[in-house]
């Protein structure tokens, strides 16, 4: 006689309880730029836990469900440094971000955000940038981004201190000019 009979389903309910676990999605809801908590400087992220996991997983299926680039932690309602972006190379986490060089080169471009759905207008940022920032262990990243990458970084960051891109947007674009 054998003592599988009972423990294999045991087990196998543990595995799926895991799966279900480390798959599950949590869209959270994007704040509008009208609400102030959009306003204040979130404050720095001190505990590399499973929370910040978990905010950090739920921030990533929520930009990708609304089709965006990037989303900062203030957005979903939580005034913590940390944001993630995917500009289609996948997703980059960065936790404490600080900008530590920018090009004295700028682009003007269109640019909006997931907070002003359907407006768009025309911002001037770096064509580079460097950053340093905590990765989801606590672990310290350097990262250099051109282009689309570079904007997306400033626009996340700004986040963090309670800047918009309505703020900074030299003129905001017509809609029905976009096609
Ligand atoms: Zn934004």
């Amino acid at each position: 006689m054998t003592a599988f009979g009972p423990e294999l389903p045991f087990r196998l309910r543990k595995r799926e309880m895991r799966k279900e676990g480390t798959e599950k999605m949590a869209i959270r809801n994007i704040l509008r730029d009208s609400d102030g908590r959009l306003r204040k400087k979130s404050r720095p992220v001190e505990r590399f836990d499973e929370r910040l996991l978990e905010l950090l997983g739920d921030m990533a299926d929520t930009m990708h469900k609304a089709d965006g680039v990037g989303l900062a932690a203030p957005q979903v309602g939580i005034l913590r440094r940390a944001v993630v972006i995917d500009i289609g190379e996948g997703v980059i986490e960065m936790i404490n971000p600080e900008i530590v060089w920018k090009s004295g080169e700028l682009v003007d471009d269109a640019e909006g955000c997931l907070s002003s759905p359907g407006e768009y207008g025309m911002v001037k940022r770096p064509q580079k940038v460097k950053a340093v920032y905590c990765d989801r262990s606590g672990v310290r990243r350097e990262l250099e981004g051109e282009g689309l990458l570079a904007r997306a970084i400033c626009h996340e960051l700004d986040h963090l201190d309670g800047v918009l891109f309505k703020d900074l947007a030299s003129e905001m674009l017509d809609p029905e000019e976009l096609g």
